[in-house]
Order: structure tokens, then C-alpha cells, then sequence
């Protein structure tokens, strides 16, 4: 069989449903550990490896939060974020929408606007640098409840920065009800910004109709559990709202007991519109080139396969129409060029 990683390390890709913090690496992370000494974050990044070990989602959340924890100056999130574009850059990842999560931050009193300003100057300088570019979900951290809610929605709609496209929802889904949310996702969506919720990751297909019916969901984030529900599979083909998978993720959350059974193929097989996404990669000692690669072996894909679903990612994104245009030429001129070798 042929080896597709060396095609997928060097397809021009795009990279919906990624975490802020999620991505630090461990040496980033321990570089931010080494900064604060009174965080309980191991330092070595050998013993990170251990850490990022999780027993099921709960404890994922635990270990999250105390990495969040971390990042308590506008220059601990500027280095966290070029540092992540410079990961994405080796990785050929051209744009990604990452989630990033102001409440964590500002709630642990970094001011919001040196928070925005660490966010911007990294985007700008990982355009201008590395060829990445980035544009931000702004999150409400579901655990944190209504509080966090409001706060999340004020600094999006009130502070906006540029590279703000979209709306999200995260955290726990058990015992996080999606309604309760809507007046948040109502200000965000009136400001112009796109709603881009978790939902179905942990819980049933109720959740992915809440998150669509009251939040206006125009993509899910995971959605595993659709495949329950035929009906709302058909209901998310038929209104193209993209899924964003992250095959690995939802191994090491347990969301989805083992790889093999991970329901991918038949969101494929109802037509909806699946992207693939590592969600918070070092986390889950994974890439997005590593779960590209997974995606390949689940769904049976050979380069052609692997091209369409690079332009998944682009179709489904918030990119403006002449930044995907270039995007997926880009996929469809990389594609031919390796083919015709
Ligand atoms: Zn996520």
C-alpha cells in the first residue's frame, strides 16, 4: 500500500476546530511551567507525556485548566500563539480558525486589551512570517456557566478584534445544557460573528439539535453522536452544516471507545460535509498531518480522497471567497503536480 504521508505532509490544508492553549506544545509548555513555579505543571517535557495521559474527559478538562493556568501574561499568549502558527506552518496548515478562550485569560486577570493585542500582533506576525493565517473562534468555557458566558460574548462583540470570525461553545457537555446559551450566541450572531458550538462529542444527538435549533449552529464541533439520529444527518447534509471531526481527540476523551469504530464512515456515507481536525494535538500526541493520515486509513482514501477532504476544510471555513479560491487552487495544483511525478 502506498505511503500517503509524505503527500499529506505537503498538502496545503486547512484547520477548523484547534484550541489556544490545547496546542501548546510540551516544550512551550514547559517553558511556561519553568516561568511559573508555583504551577503543579511538570517542567520536563518527558514527564508532560505522562501527564497529557488521561484517564476520561473529566480529568482531560482538569489537566486543560491547569495548563490555562499558565498563561497569565500578554507575552505568555503572543509566544503561545506564534509558537502554535510555527507548528501549523511545518505542518503546511495555510489557515486555521483557532478557539481561543479570553474568559480563562482575562478572568485571571490578564488585561482583555493586552490579550487582544498579544493575539493580534502573533496573527499578523505569523501571516507576514510564516505564511499562516489565522483567524479566532472566541469561546465560552462551558464549566464556567452564564459568567463566563457574558464575558465572552462582551470582549467579542465589544472589543472585537480583526481576526475575529466566529462564536463557540466548550467544556463539559454533561450538565451543560446548549439553551441556556442563546442569548450570548444572539448578541455574537446580530455583531456578524458565526456560531460554531461543541456538541454531540459527549452527549446524544439532543444536544447537536440544541445546538443547532438555539444557537444557530452553522457547524458542529465533533458531533460524534449524530450518527445516532438519521434524521439529523440527513438534516446537516441537506443544509451543508459541517462536521468537525477529530478522530484522535475522541479516543483520548473516550468519547469513542476505539479508532476503528469511530463513526466517520457514516457521516460520509449520509453526505454531510466532514472535516478533519486534531482539536488539541500535543494534548492528544497527535497533528493534524497524523489525523489526515487517520482519516485516510477509516475512510479507505487514496491522494484524490485526501485532496477533497483538504478542500472540505476549505469549503467549510470562515476564509472570504478569494482567500479560499486560493486555497483550494493551491490543494487542486499541489494534487496534479504530485500525481503526474
Ligand atoms: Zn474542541
Amino acid at each position: 500500500m502506498t505511503d500517503l504521508h509524505p503527500f499529506i505532509a505537503g498538502l496545503p490544508k486547512a484547520e477548523l476546530h484547534v484550541h489556544h492553549v490545547g496546542s501548546a506544545s510540551p516544550r512551550i509548555v514547559a517553558e511556561l511551567a519553568a516561568r511559573h513555579p508555583d504551577s503543579k505543571v511538570p517542567t520536563d517535557p518527558e514527564a508532560l507525556v505522562d501527564y497529557f495521559t488521561f484517564t476520561d474527559f473529566a480529568h482531560f478538562i482538569e489537566v486543560y485548566l491547569s495548563v490555562v493556568d499558565l498563561i497569565r501574561t500578554p507575552e505568555d499568549v503572543r509566544l503561545l500563539t506564534f509558537e502554535v502558527a510555527r507548528d501549523m506552518a511545518r505542518q503546511n496548515i495555510r489557515y486555521a480558525e483557532l478557539t481561543v478562550t479570553p474568559y480563562s485569560s482575562t478572568s485571571r486577570g490578564i488585561p482583555e486589551v493586552g490579550f487582544m493585542e498579544a493575539i493580534e500582533d502573533a496573527r499578523k506576525a505569523a501571516e507576514a512570517e510564516l505564511g499562516v493565517v489565522l483567524r479566532w473562534c472566541f469561546d465560552i468555557p462551558g464549566e464556567a456557566g452564564l459568567r463566563a458566558a457574558e464575558e465572552t460574548a462582551r470582549l467579542a462583540v465589544d472589543l472585537r478584534p480583526e481576526g475575529l470570525v466566529s462564536f463557540g461553545l466548550g467544556g463539559p457537555e454533561i450538565g451543560v445544557p446548549r439553551p441556556q446559551f442563546k442569548p450570548y450566541f444572539d448578541r455574537a450572531i446580530d455583531a456578524g460573528l458565526h456560531s460554531v458550538p461543541h456538541a454531540g462529542e459527549t452527549t446524544g444527538p439532543g444536544t447537536v439539535w440544541d445546538a443547532l435549533r438555539d444557537l444557530r449552529a452553522e457547524r458542529i464541533g465533533h458531533g460524534t453522536s449524530s450518527v445516532q439520529d438519521p434524521e439529523l444527518l440527513a438534516h446537516l447534509a441537506e443544509h451543508r452544516i459541517p462536521l468537525e471531526v477529530c478522530p484522535t481527540s475522541n479516543i483520548a476523551t473516550r468519547a469513542v471507545a476505539d479508532l476503528d469504530e469511530h463513526p466517520v464512515k457514516e457521516m460520509v456515507a449520509a453526505g454531510v460535509l466532514v472535516t478533519v481536525n486534531s482539536d488539541d494535538p500535543p494534548m492528544f500526541g497527535t497533528d493534524l498531518n497524523q489525523e489526515y493520515g487517520v482519516a485516510a486509513r477509516l475512510l479507505g482514501l487514496d491522494e484524490r480522497g485526501l485532496a477533497a477532504l483538504a478542500r472540505n476544510g476549505v469549503e467549510a471555513s470562515f476564509l472570504d471567497a478569494d482567500g479560499k479560491k486560493r486555497l483550494l487552487a493551491e490543494i487542486d495544483t499541489y494534487t496534479s503536480a504530485w500525481l503526474a511525478r
